[in-house]
């Protein structure tokens, strides 16, 4: 017989909550949904509720609260604003938790999911790169599992040979190398936002398809497979792959390398998720390696993508450097965003941001908002200035 489920899905509204609704209206028996959040996008929230009928709806903005409530009068839906609502949703009975909402903002809902012992399937890395040892640690006492969304975890989770840590060597991540992979560093300077958010293979949400031509991401994803695999950082690897087919993998002391491959769809790595352990159908494209022809692979270019560099940085420095990290580049990449800051200047201001502030490791979630705060203040001024 088949497991029922009963899932939340927290930045409902943005790329990878659109491909997690997909997969759950596909089979919303075994699926029923317990809360669905978003930011700010109220009326997208409203129709998704009607569409998948959770007992619970929050809105983090809550200036769009009276909207939410006209929108569902008469669906008996409950609904909720603001953080603490999306903290609600995060807390309520269901055993799968999608963790999609971009940005450490996403920790504190993350973080209420793992307390309770849920599944949770983690697609915020933010969340992760800001707060890993947090995360881990309370996962880990409270027998809950974070289950990797992200397509490169995802892939070394579904060849990682579980209790046999001391015979992994390395593990291999592999980068699409965003949209400016071939592009020389005057163009660069040049990049709109536009230009950056135009992924070559993956359809994705704003902020993370800009780190994705920084390299950040795959800076991100070093510290997010740190955590998740207990792996160090000088034994996790980034190759460029272009074709985004090959999608991670892990080298073994024998010799043998283990890789996952699909056509490049969120979906896969979500349904892998989503019905952990067993497999579901799903409607992504299938492989057919004869049409493509060629996997190529090239290491990343240091002097072009200098972000890859100040992630691991951070991770070897340690104590705040990665929660430091994530939030200069939140800020940074959000001034890129919004036209106040080139495209080549959100590493820099990552660059002085980590080196202007120390702190110890964050001891607590209040600690690292603490430090997020700080660092968005100082970073925030930087721009200004
Ligand atoms: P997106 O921008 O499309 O969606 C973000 C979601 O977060 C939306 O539902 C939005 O309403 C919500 N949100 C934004 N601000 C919020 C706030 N202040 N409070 C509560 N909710 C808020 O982003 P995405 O591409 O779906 O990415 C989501 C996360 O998944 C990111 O951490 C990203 O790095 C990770 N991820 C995404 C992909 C992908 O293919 N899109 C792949 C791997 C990992
Ligand atoms: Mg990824």
């Amino acid at each position: 017989m088949e497991m029922i489920r009963r899932v939340s899905v927290l930045g409902a509204t943005g790329s990878v909550g659109a491909s997690t609704l997909d997969l759950i209206g596909r089979d919303p028996e075994r699926f029923p949904v317990e809360a669905l959040t978003a930011g700010s996008n109220v009326q997208r929230l409203i129709e998704l509720a009607k569409l998948h009928r959770p007992r619970f709806a929050a809105i983090a903005d809550d200036r769009h609260f009276q909207a939410l409530k006209d929108g569902l009068v008469g669906t008996g839906i409950e609904c909720g604003a603001g953080e603490s609502a999306v903290i609600e949703a995060a807390d309520r009975p269901a055993g799968w938790v999608m963790a999609a909402i971009v940005g450490s903002v996403g920790l504190p809902p993350t973080f209420a999911a793992i307390r309770r012992g849920a599944l949770v399937a983690l697609a915020n890395k933010e969340a992760l790169v800001c707060a890993g040892a947090l995360m881990t640690g309370e996962a880990r006492r409270r027998g809950a599992k974070l289950l990797p969304v992200d397509s490169e975890h995802n892939a070394i989770f579904q060849v990682f040979e579980d209790g046999r840590r001391e015979s992994v060597e390395k593990l291999v991540l592999t980068a699409s190398g965003g949209p400016f992979r071939t592009w020389p560093v005057e163009r660069m300077a040049q990049a709109t936002p536009t230009e950056a958010v135009k992924h070559p293979t993956w359809s994705m949400g704003a902020k993370i398809s800009v780190d994705s031509a920084t390299l950040m991401n795959k800076g991100l994803e070093v510290i997010e497979a740190h955590h998740l695999f207990e792996i160090p950082e000088e034994r996790i690897e980034v190759v460029v792959h272009p074709q985004s087919v090959l999608h991670s993998l892990v080298a073994y002391r024998d010799g043998s390398v283990l890789g996952q491959l699909g056509t490049p769809d969120m979906r896969v790595p979500i349904s892998y998720a989503l019905a952990w352990p067993e497999r579901i159908e799903t409607p992504a494209a299938r492989l057919n390696l004869a049409q493509i022809g060629q996997l190529t692979f090239e290491a990343p270019d240091p002097t072009r993508f200098p972000a890859l560099r100040l992630a691991r940085l951070a991770l070897q420095t340690g104590g705040a450097a990665p929660t430091i990290l994530n939030a200069a580049n939140e800020v940074a990449v959000h001034g890129f965003l919004a036209g106040r800051l080139g495209f080549l200047d959100i590493a820099r201001v990552v660059e002085s941001t980590l080196g202007s502030i120390t702190a110890p490791a964050p001891a607590s979630i209040d600690e690292v908002r603490a430090i997020d705060a700080e660092v968005r203040a100082r970073a925030g001024a930087r721009l200004a200035a």
